[in-house]
């Protein structure tokens, strides 16, 4: 859910509650930013706090016991904020090591399988919502911070190539909005419908046309961040980065002018993600310059670099398969072996591969005997928990 810039003002929020809290309740807090619940408790908080002038109704507290009062309170508040729901493994059946798909799209457009029609992108978020898929962002994929309720599996979207039908802004009211079916309009329609399953997706850009309508192109890319999407780099021009004769600089020149431009419209954002052009990875010699380079004397580094077509398995990010620059993308249709709804119908009837979230994003929960699969370097400060399923009989 969460972008660099969005870090930062939840950073700035938690502060603003902690102080809060401090003159109120002598209680810290900000230790619990990975708590499953935290987006909601971000919501109440804010309401304070944007309008700081309105006293919260807990605060009046008869003078006489108050010290007796704020102590209850201070006990309920610190319960809830740090007891994470416990869940019945049995019932769950937690897989933090099973697959997390990333699917591919790019405009809502009839030309499939390339691109989908609302009618069959709305199919396919339905799906999604129905199975108890859940999307989650880029960032939080990639920091293993994943807080999709117990039970629910995580599913990544990307957008690549920037197009109009992908997303595009009209002025309503002096105020710019979606443009009615573009992608991004028909996931925020389908969000308010559906409130529990979100929006999240990541958009892939090049350097030419970004995106259309009204504003400017930095209006654009602030918007969608604003709004909780991520950004990610598809090269300056399109370029297979496979073909022979591309040499390093043209590697640092494709992904540096598009770091370059988010990071000028948005200060402070990490772009740190690429899908390659026609899933064509560069060569081997080459692709230390996908982790890490330089162009016009601003440095790069990425993290993931996505491929497409005919592939899987999605291991996650924490998982000793993952292989971080030649990761699995999913073509966002039901034509072929391998597109999605190929791998929705695979889930179906191996539900043990999917991911399972316990609900928390500060434990990992995976099967007894799992751990040699789990790459402990990114295991961070969760705790790392094991169980067994217990025979039905
Ligand atoms: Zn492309």
């Amino acid at each position: 859910m969460v972008s660099g810039l969005h870090k930062g003002i939840i950073k700035k929020l938690g502060g603003a509650i902690c102080i809060m809290l401090l003159v109120l309740l002598v209680v810290g807090c900000g230790e619990e930013r990975n708590q499953p619940q935290e987006k909601e408790q971000m919501e109440e908080h804010k309401q304070p706090e944007e309008q700081d002038v309105k006293p919260d109704p807990n605060d009046e507290l008869p003078e006489d016991d108050a010290e007796n009062d704020t102590e209850k309170q201070d006990d309920q508040v610190v319960e809830e904020v740090t007891k994470p729901k416990e869940i019945d493994y049995q019932v769950v059946k937690p897989n933090e090591l099973g697959h997390i798909m990333v699917i591919m799209y790019h405009g809502i457009l009839d030309n499939y399988p390339y691109h989908v029609t609302e009618e069959q992108f709305l199919k396919d978020l339905q799906y999604m919502y129905e199975k108890g898929y859940r999307p989650i962002s880029m960032r939080d994929y990639l920091d293993n911070h994943i807080t999709v309720e117990a039970g629910y599996t995580p599913i990544v979207l990307t957008f690549d190539d920037g197009l109009e039908s992908t997303f595009s802004m009209v002025e309503e009211n002096g105020e710019l909005v979606p443009k009615t079916g573009t992608a991004v309009e028909i996931m925020e329609r389908f969000a308010k419908d559906y409130p529990e399953f979100g929006k999240e997706a990541t958009f892939y850009i090049n350097g030419g046309k970004i995106f259309d309508g009204a504003g400017t192109v930095e209006e654009r890319l602030n918007w969608l961040v604003d709004n909780g999407y991520g950004l990610g780099n598809h090269t300056a021009t399109h370029k297979h980065l496979g073909k022979s004769g591309v040499t390093s600089r043209d590697i640092m020149a494709e992904l540096g002018k598009v770091d370059q431009l988010i990071k000028n419209a948005i200060p402070g954002y990490t772009v740190d993600s690429i899908t390659y052009p026609f899933g064509a990875r560069p060569k081997e010699a080459l692709r230390a310059f996908i982790k890490e380079g330089e162009f016009d004397g601003n440095l790069y580094q990425y993290q993931v670099g996505f491929r497409e077509g005919a592939s899987g398995p999605y291991y996650p990010p924490l998982h000793t398969k993952f292989s971080p620059l030649n990761v699995a993308r999913a073509r966002g249709s039901e034509g072929e072996a391998q597109d999605m709804w190929w791998f929705f119908d695979y889930y179906e009837k191996h539900p043990e591969k999917k991911y399972i979230s316990d609900g928390r994003a500060d434990r990992v929960s995976i099967l007894e005997g799992m751990e040699e699969y789990m790459n402990k370097e990114k295991l961070g400060d969760k705790e790392l928990f094991t169980y067994k399923i217990e025979s039905e009989e």
